[in-house]
């Protein structure tokens, strides 16, 4: 038995994390993983969360019953609020199915079987993502049969937004076409439209009666500021967009572990919505029965307590300003200190935990090989495992392996 079974590669990710653990040199430098590390390279749990976990072991109440299939309702109705907007025009209709999920990924992992199952596709079933995207995407679109096709999205040559490339796409797809889009803070490139270009996506999307896959797994992270990073799910859903979102709280609230997301599928119109709710139930019933419920009840006291809320927003304020002090500060390096070749200015203009260094692989598998340094090989680093203690170092080596 098992014969055939043909051993597969170990995740990229994970194996670079475990590479980096193992390195004994003293001035090693993790910039591969995706998640928040403090000043001093420590995951951080945000005061709030502290906070509302203290609230959540003190409640007399507290039990442990399963949820209902779709979720703790004070976490995927607030939740909703949170990315769509709480005066959108879709939750006041009640057109919105909330699904609570295991975190972003479970999200898009359920909205792309719930596609493949009841979307009518035109002929082939595929849905267009960028490339680059989230290596996550290809395989969570494989397993329930929908085959990955690229869309032009990143420009090598402005280490920008291919927004030609991209609109060109959105066109020539036949229509009703599955369009996945990042909703703010791209990965891996840290690459974001403007709302300008936004707006002109919505439009194209609108003209070939496209379906859009929204994947928002930064929201607040970006930016620092939640409604500045759903500006484009809210104006699609203004604009009547046919879409879905899939959210996660892995970053914004570092629940990373705790698996805390949610599925949106705003529907035309409420009837549409509680069929549609109803054949979700469905599908997670066979999958996972229950979503679990500590990192939701956490989250929902977050989200519903005004207090709480706001001591949130600080909480992501300082991720992300620590996040884009140290944009500045690797540019300053770079610029004005090292005279490092080339223009970095990409560095300030992205956004988000990942930057696109522009480097290429070798460059990238020197900084590892000589200086310890451990990103991807298509030169993605995470800004978060940058700090003040490492920086100059990371500048420096950087600084060499493009003088070569
Ligand atoms: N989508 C994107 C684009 C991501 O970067 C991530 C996190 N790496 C996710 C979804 C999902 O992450 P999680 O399942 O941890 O919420």
């Amino acid at each position: 038995i098992w014969q055939n079974v043909p051993l597969a590669p170990p995740d990229s990710i994970f194996k670079l994390t475990a590479a980096y653990k193992a390195d004994t040199f003293p001035q090693k430098v993790n910039l591969g993983v995706g998640a928040y590390r403090d000043n001093d390279n420590k995951p951080w749990v945000l005061p709030v969360v502290k906070k509302a976990t203290q609230i959540l072991v003190n409640d007399p109440n507290l039990d442990h019953e399963y949820l209902p299939i779709t979720g703790l309702p004070e976490f995927t109705g607030a939740a909703a609020k949170l990315i769509l907007g709480s005066d959108s025009p879709a939750l006041r209709d009640g057109r919105v199915v909330s699904v609570q999920t295991i975190s972003g990924t479970g999200a898009n992992h359920l909205g792309a079987l719930f596609l493949s199952k009841f979307y009518t596709w035109n002929g082939s079933k595929q849905v267009y993502l960028s490339n680059p995207t989230w290596a996550n995407h290809q395989a969570i679109f494989r397993n329930v049969g929908i085959e990955p096709v690229d869309y032009p999205y990143y420009d090598p040559k402005t280490i920008g937004l291919d927004f030609d490339g991209l609109m060109n796409s959105i066109s020539d797809a036949p229509s009703g076409s599955v369009f996945l889009l990042h909703a703010c803070a791209h990965n891996p490139t840290g690459v974001d439209p403007t709302q300008e270009q936004w707006q002109q996506i919505a439009k194209a999307i609108v003209a070939k009666n496209h379906y859009m896959f929204f994947d928002c797994a930064y929201q607040g992270f970006a930016s620092g500021d939640l409604d500045r990073d759903n500006w484009a799910v809210r104006h699609f859903v203004e604009r009547g967009v046919p879409m879905l979102v899939c959210q996660s709280f892995a970053k914004n609230a570092g629940l990373y572990g705790e698996r805390v997301g949610a599925l949106h599928l705003v529907s035309p119109t409420k009837e549409a919505a509680d069929r549609v709710r109803s054949q979700l139930s469905v599908l997670q019933r066979s999958e996972i029965s229950n979503p679990p419920s500590y990192g939701a009840r956490v989250v929902a006291l977050i989200l519903n307590n005004p207090t709480l809320f706001a001591e949130w927003n600080q909480d992501i304020k300082t991720m992300a300003e620590r996040i884009i002090t140290m944009r500045k500060e690797l540019h300053h390096l770079l610029t004005e200190e090292l005279h490092t070749p080339g223009n970095w200015d990409h560095i300030i203009n992205q956004i988000g935990m990942f930057s696109f260094t522009g480097i290429n692989t070798d460059q990238s598998k020197s900084m590892t090989e000589k200086a310890h340094i451990y990103l991807t090989t298509n030169g993605r680093i995470s800004m978060a495992g940058l700090n003040t203690h490492n920086i100059r170092y990371v500048a420096e080596s950087l600084d060499k392996v493009v003088r070569g």
